[in-house]
């Protein structure tokens, strides 16, 4: 049996983050956990944290850092995670990753890797801007890698494909820059700590697993 991988994955939207936190999860045979599954089953489960968290999601605010560590804390305290965890989405600001550093030390356990998958504003953005969605039935397409096979139109449904606000190439730039706002503390940090691994969000897969494999062993 190998040992434990402990793996948080830091990345912009549209880098391929969640793509290769599955891959890791494949490879290593250790669970992928958002934040947003967390969330979700921890309030469909009624836990403490849960019951609070489910408060704030239903008026449409954002759940505080301290609702959202207790959260994190009920779900890797769980049995299932001895082999490891990949995090993707958590965590998202300096006092969630102080709370991680708190749980993991308390726990006796220590974080192997935090991965960040980077790539060019400008390629995430000809990335997500070529994304077309249906109004109808919510399928997502991209014109380069996954067209309908009729231009501008839904394969499941029929209905006619839109760009949605949210990949408009404006709103892409101005998310990217919040996000590196918000990230770089987390970099920096961990980045003293010695624990960045990069990863390009624009390698083949093949290419990707042999980097992975070399990396992580
Ligand atoms: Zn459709």
């Amino acid at each position: 049996m190998r040992r434990p991988l402990r793996i948080i994955m830091l990345g912009p939207p549209g880098s391929g983050k969640g793509t290769r936190a599955h891959i890791i999860s494949e490879l290593y045979g250790i669970p992928v956990i958002t934040t947003g599954d967390m969330l979700r089953e921890a309030v469909a489960k009624g836990t403490e944290y849960g019951k609070t968290a489910g408060g704030y999601m239903s008026r449409g605010e954002l759940v505080p850092d301290e609702i959202v560590n207790g959260v994190v804390g009920e779900r890797l305290g769980r049995s299932d995670l001895e082999n490891g965890f990949i995090l993707d989405g958590f965590p998202r600001s300096t006092p969630q990753a102080e709370f991680l550093d708190d749980f993991l030390e308390e726990h006796g356990l220590k974080l192997d890797y935090v991965i960040h998958v980077t790539l060019e504003d400008e390629a995430i953005v000809k990335r997500l801007s070529n994304r077309r969605s249906c109004p109808n039935c919510g399928e997502v397409y991209h014109l380069v890698s996954k067209p309908p096979k009729k231009e501008g139109v839904c394969d499941r449904c029929g209905s006619e494909l839109i760009l949605r606000g949210d990949d408009r190439p404006e709103v892409i730039r101005n998310r990217l820059a919040v996000y590196r706002e918000k990230t770089q503390p987390l970099l920096d940090r961990y980045m003293k700590k010695g624990l960045i691994k990069e990863v390009p969000g624009d390698y083949s897969m093949d290419r990707l697993s042999e980097q992975l494999k070399r990396m992580l062993g």
